[in-house]
């Protein structure tokens, strides 16, 4: 019954109650980020190993990347940075596509709700970006039929979309969610975003107590600039999701602070909401750490290990609102290890046993 589908596999924990992870550190300040959250996990004693896996963004084979999928595909679960794709490598595909549509990772979840006293331009934010992961725009089909006539596919299928809009209509129901509202642009793409639209009021006719309502992605955009705090769950398709999440986290905190999810039925895998390389300021002890340790936060709590997720989310909650340790993004003067040596400081003397 497609109503009662469990929302994701969990993997079972090993001996010990411990978990392995893979983590894919990915470009620019991807690795950075990554071992603040082994020095913390490390700290408060989190029963969880890391399967380390570098993708090179310059090799031509795709051996990193099929090792990369076999190890999540073995652990359930990878936490990533972002894999570098050059835009002019033609060749190549986007490693962060491939892994999403290899492991069927058919829905993106960004929670994106403001930290108060943080410097932004709105608060009192809380809205739900589930954004479709693995087909539209994203669907890699590109070709040059003549020269100079590129011809780009965006596919959207019946299927994908009911799948997708199940998904958050019980993300609704399960977290106290009133209103999903169905994002597209369904007056020029009638086909293929009538289609998910279509579905999508299809699905809610099933849902009689979440409000459904829809919105074109031009003024999507603008009223999320001008009055976010209308929104509850955002469903849309992939590049609009992509947009709308990007725009929201640049109005409560930019890139440095939220984490995503994405799910399929097997495996789960974390990373930051943006899903930014943030090349430019690698190794300067500058990048704000909040968004990959709020990535973090997630797979514990996935995992289920929610007494260590707790402890780390409450130390960061301190660190950033309490103590207000900001990093230049958020237009403080902390550094990177500032803001970690700030939140082992709170995770100091609690007790964590699970
Ligand atoms: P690239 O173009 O290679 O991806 P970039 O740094 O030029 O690297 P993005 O990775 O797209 O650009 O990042 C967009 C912006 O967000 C940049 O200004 C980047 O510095 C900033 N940014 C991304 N992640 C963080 C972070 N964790 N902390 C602070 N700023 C960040």
């Amino acid at each position: 019954n497609p109503i009662q589908r469990k929302i994701v596999y969990v993997p079972k924990a090993q001996y010990g109650g411990r978990h392995t992870v893979t983590m894919l550190p990915g470009g620019g300040i991807g690795s950075e980020l990554m071992n603040y959250v082994r020095e913390i996990f490390r700290y408060c004693g989190v029963p969880v190993d890391f399967e380390i896996i570098d993708i090179d963004p310059n090799s031509e084979t795709n051996d990193d990347l099929e090792y990369a999928i076999t190890s999540i595909k073995r652990n359930g679960v990878g936490i990533k940075g972002n894999i570098e794709t050059k835009s002019e490598q033609t060749g190549i595909i986007s490693r962060n596509v491939a892994i999403r549509n290899e492991l069927d990772l058919f829905v993106s979840v960004v929670n994106c709700k403001s930290y108060p006293g943080v410097r932004s331009h709105h608060q009192n934010v809380d809205l739900v970006v589930i954004r479709q992961n693995t087909e539209g725009e994203y669907a890699m089909l590109e070709h040059e039929s003549v020269k100079g006539v590129v011809e780009s596919m965006k596919i959207i299928t019946e299927e994908a979309s009911e799948r997708l809009s199940r998904y958050a209509f019980e993300f609704a129901r399960r977290n106290g969610r009133k209103k999903v509202t169905t994002i597209h642009k369904a007056n020029i793409m009638k086909l293929s975003d009538g289609c998910f639209l279509e579905t999508s009021r299809k699905v809610a006719k099933d849902y009689p107590d979440i409000k459904h309502n829809d919105m074109i992605i031009d003024n999507t955009c603008m009223q999320l600039v001008s009055n976010p705090q209308q929104f509850d769950v955002l469903l849309t398709t992939n590049l609009y999701g992509s947009i709308t999440s990007n725009v929201i986290c640049g109005l409560i905190g930019g890139a440095g602070l939220l984490s995503g999810r994405n799910y399929g039925d097997h495996y789960a895998v974390f990373e930051p909401g943006t899903r930014n390389t943030g090349s430019t300021i690698a190794g300067k002890n500058i990048a704000n750490p909040f968004a990959m340790l709020n990535a973090a936060v997630d797979m514990l709590n996935h995992l289920g290990h929610t007494q260590h997720a707790n402890a780390i989310a409450d130390a960061m909650y301190e660190t950033i609102v309490t103590d207000k340790i900001h990093t230049a993004d958020l237009g403080g003067t902390a550094s990177s290890t500032d803001c970690i040596q700030n939140i082992l400081k709170h995770l100091d003397g609690k007790n964590i046993s699970w």
